[in-house]
């Protein structure tokens, strides 16, 4: 079996202003960082509206199209903008999470890896926010559940802001668990532990500013793998932001490479243990380019590894 690299050049079309941290050099340095790597690599389709329109109203989609420029920059919410491109880049994206479950849950590989933007975790249900605008991995999962029929999909988060979007579309999505660690406080501001689903089917994992990939260890391993293994998904969806870096701007975790590389692979082992290996993880942050392409590649060769 092999890992799925799924991604889109539509994703280079999405601009924002200058000087803003989501940036186009974003993901031109991770697919340079993943170059060298053994990778089945395949063209992202464009989502379908029926695919967004699983997790987003009509109306919300009606709005963005609506708010497109032909030219230069729309700001849609003080620091999520659309660019003639952006939508383009948005449906690839969406598309990429779909994909990847269809290929890992038809077997054609064992997990994939969606290079895209925009992110997608802090899109809520009908609010584009934090420069995301679909909620990428919400719709993974959804997409297991509603097209495939999944009777139950996990979700971890280790993006070091809130996945307050995943929450807010999973929040009643009793066959889902989203798991979510960030850093308390930071923006967005939710996220605490007392956040837990309309059906007890959300974990937030708050970590104060300033631990390391200690705390994260631990943190990791007195509540999420006991939850994943009590949960037993038949899938397992990542939400993989790299801003948790000690070097990202935006944060101030100090998890180093290697803390991502060994989240990564324990759960990658679960997913062995519990879903055949089937995880797909889908890019959301991390603003320090050099931090976010070197723990991003360490995040896909340790899903490559499982993959083996
Ligand atoms: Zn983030």
């Amino acid at each position: 079996m092999t890992t799925a690299l799924i991604t889109h050049a539509d994703c280079l079309s999405h601009v924002a202003p200058a000087g803003h941290p989501e940036s186009v050099a974003r993901l031109e340095h991770v697919l340079n960082a993943l170059e060298p790597l053994d990778l089945m690599r395949v063209t992202a389709p464009m989502a379908a509206d029926d695919d967004i329109l699983r997790i987003h109203p009509a109306s919300y989609l009606a709005n963005l199209r609506a708010a497109l420029p032909s030219q230069g920059l729309a700001n849609i919410d003080g620091d999520t903008f659309l660019s003639p491109g952006s939508l383009d880049a948005a449906f690839r994206a969406a598309g990429a999470a779909v994909r990847g479950v269809d290929m890992v849950l038809a077997g054609e590989v064992q997990n994939a890896f969606a290079a895209i933007r925009p992110p997608g975790h802090h899109a809520e249900t009908d609010t584009s926010m934090g420069f995301c605008l679909f909620g990428n991995a919400a719709l993974a999962a959804k997409h297991a559940l509603d097209h495939h029929g999944l009777k139950r999909v996990a979700v971890v988060d280790f993006d070091v802001h809130h996945g307050n979007g995943t929450q807010d579309l999973l929040w009643d999505e009793r066959r889902a668990l989203v798991i979510t660690s960030q850093q308390m406080p930071l923006w967005p501001g939710s996220g605490r532990a007392d956040e837990d689903g309309a059906y007890g089917n959300v974990l937030n994992i708050p970590l104060p500013p300033d631990s390391d990939g200690s705390e994260m260890r631990a943190q990791y391993q007195a509540q999420v793998f006991p939850r994943l293994r009590d949960f037993k998904p038949e899938l397992l969806v990542i939400s993989a932001g790299f801003d948790a870096h000690r070097d990202d701007p935006l944060a101030n975790l100090n998890w180093s490479t290697q803390d991502f590389a060994w989240l990564t692979a324990e759960l990658c082992e679960i997913a062995q243990e519990l879903c055949d290996g089937r995880i797909v993880s889908t890019l959301e942050g991390g603003y320090d380019l050099n931090a976010l392409s070197t723990a991003c590649a360490a995040h896909v060769t340790e899903m490559i590894k499982a993959s083996a």
